[in-house]
C-alpha cells in the first residue's frame, strides 16, 4: 500500500499499527497492520462484527494500551515516543465516549462531581472557571440545570450517555473516540444522540472516530467508513461510494443483512454462502476465505493487498475490480 487510506493533512494518522496478545499456543493478531488517517473535522467510522480488534484498535489510538508495532500520529506527534508529562497534556485532546454510559459513570458521584473530576484532575482554569465550564457543557448535551445534583441511577439511558458526552466534552477536546455510543440504546433514542454529536461538531469542530457492530450507524453519520474483519481493515470508503459500490464480498455481506426498512419484506441472506465454513483459517492466507462464496486458488497462494480500486475505496481482496459504472 502506498498510503494510508485518509487525508494528507491528518489530525490523525495511525500508521501500520499492530497488538499482539500471547495466547495458549499462537499468539493472538487482534489487530494487524492497520494504517488510516482522518482529518480535523471529519467523522472516521471502523465498523465490523464482535471481536474483529476494532475496540482494542480504538484503545491503541487513544494509547490506554500499548501496541505491538506501529505509530499513531496526533498532530504530527507520535504518542508513543512522547514523555509521560506531554501525553498526559495530550489526553486533554482526545476523549473517549463509551457504550455503556452507565458503567462508566460512578455511580456515587453527582452529575456536578462527576463533570469537574476531569477539569480538576486536568488543573484547569479556576475554582469559579471550572463551575462556569460545568454547567457549559451540561447546556450544551441539552441537560438541565438541576441535573447536576443528581446521581446517574436518576437517569433514562439516552439521559446518561448525554451526561457521557459532556464528560467528554469538558476539557474541549479535538478528537473524540465513541466506542458503540449508541448500540446500548434504544431505536428510538439513537437518532437523538447522533444528531446531538452531528451537532456539537458543526458547533465544535470535533473529530470522530466512530467504533460500530453495524453499517446502518455510520450510514447518515460518518463521511468514511473502513470494515474490519479479524484485525484488519478489508475496506475502506467515503460512505455513499461504500453503500453504493461495495466492492469486498464481507462489506457486501454485512450490506445484506440490514433489516429492510419495510417490515414485512423478508430480509436477505445475512452472510455469504457457508463455502468453506469448516476450513480453519490458517489454510488461507486471505482471512476472509473460510466464508466467502468467491475464494478461488489465488486466494489459498496469497495474502490480498489493500488496494486503492477507486479514488479513495480501498480494498483487500485479489478478486474485487472497480465496476465500469456505479448505479447511485
Ligand atoms: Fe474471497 Fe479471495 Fe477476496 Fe478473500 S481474496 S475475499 S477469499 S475472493
Amino acid at each position: 500500500m502506498s498510503r494510508a487510506p485518509g487525508g494528507s493533512s491528518s489530525l490523525l494518522q495511525v500508521d501500520r499499527l499492530s497488538k499482539r496478545y500471547p495466547g495458549r499456543g499462537n499468539a493472538i493478531l487482534a489487530v494487524d497492520d492497520v494504517s488510516f488517517a482522518l482529518s480535523a473535522g471529519e467523522t472516521f467510522g471502523l465498523v465490523g462484527e464482535s471481536g474483529c480488534g476494532k475496540s482494542t484498535l480504538a484503545r491503541c489510538v487513544l494509547n490506554l494500551i500499548r501496541p505491538t508495532a506501529g505509530r499513531v500520529l496526533f498532530d504530527g506527534r507520535n504518542l508513543f515516543d512522547l514523555p509521560g508529562g506531554e501525553m498526559r497534556a495530550l489526553r486533554r485532546e482526545m476523549q473517549i465516549i463509551f457504550q455503556d454510559p452507565y458503567s462508566s459513570l460512578d455511580p456515587r458521584m453527582t452529575v456536578r462531581a462527576t463533570l469537574l473530576e476531569p477539569l480538576e484532575i486536568h488543573r484547569v482554569g479556576s475554582h469559579a472557571t471550572r463551575e462556569a465550564r460545568v454547567q457549559e457543557v451540561l447546556a450544551q448535551v441539552g441537560l438541565p440545570e438541576s441535573a447536576l445534583r443528581k446521581y446517574p441511577h436518576e437517569f433514562s439511558g439516552g439521559q446518561r450517555q448525554r451526561l457521557g458526552i459532556a464528560r467528554a466534552l469538558a476539557l474541549a477536546p479535538r478528537l473524540i473516540v465513541a466506542d458503540e455510543p449508541v448500540s446500548a440504546l434504544d431505536l428510538s433514542i439513537r437518532a437523538q444522540i447522533l444528531n446531538l454529536m452531528q451537532d456539537l461538531q458543526e458547533a465544535y469542530g470535533l473529530t470522530y472516530l466512530l467504533i460500530a457492530h453495524d453499517l446502518t450507524i455510520v450510514r447518515h453519520f460518518c463521511h468514511r467508513v473502513a470494515v474490519m474483519f479479524q484485525g484488519q481493515i478489508v475496506e475502506s470508503a467515503p460512505t455513499d461510494e461504500l453503500f453504493a459500490c461495495p466492492l469486498h464480498p464481507y462489506t457486501q455481506a454485512l450490506l445484506r443483512a440490514i433489516p429492510p426498512p419495510d417490515p414485512d419484506q423478508p430480509r436477505k441472506r445475512s452472510g455469504p454462502a457457508g463455502r468453506g465454513e469448516t476450513d480453519g483459517p490458517g489454510e488461507w492466507p486471505c482471512r476472509f476465505a473460510p466464508r466467502c462464496p468467491l475464494a478461488e486458488e489465488i486466494c489459498r497462494r496469497e495474502a490480498p493487498a489493500l488496494r486503492e480500486l477507486r479514488p479513495e475505496h480501498w480494498v483487500r481482496c485479489h478478486l474485487a475490480e472497480a465496476p465500469l459504472i456505479v448505479l447511485q
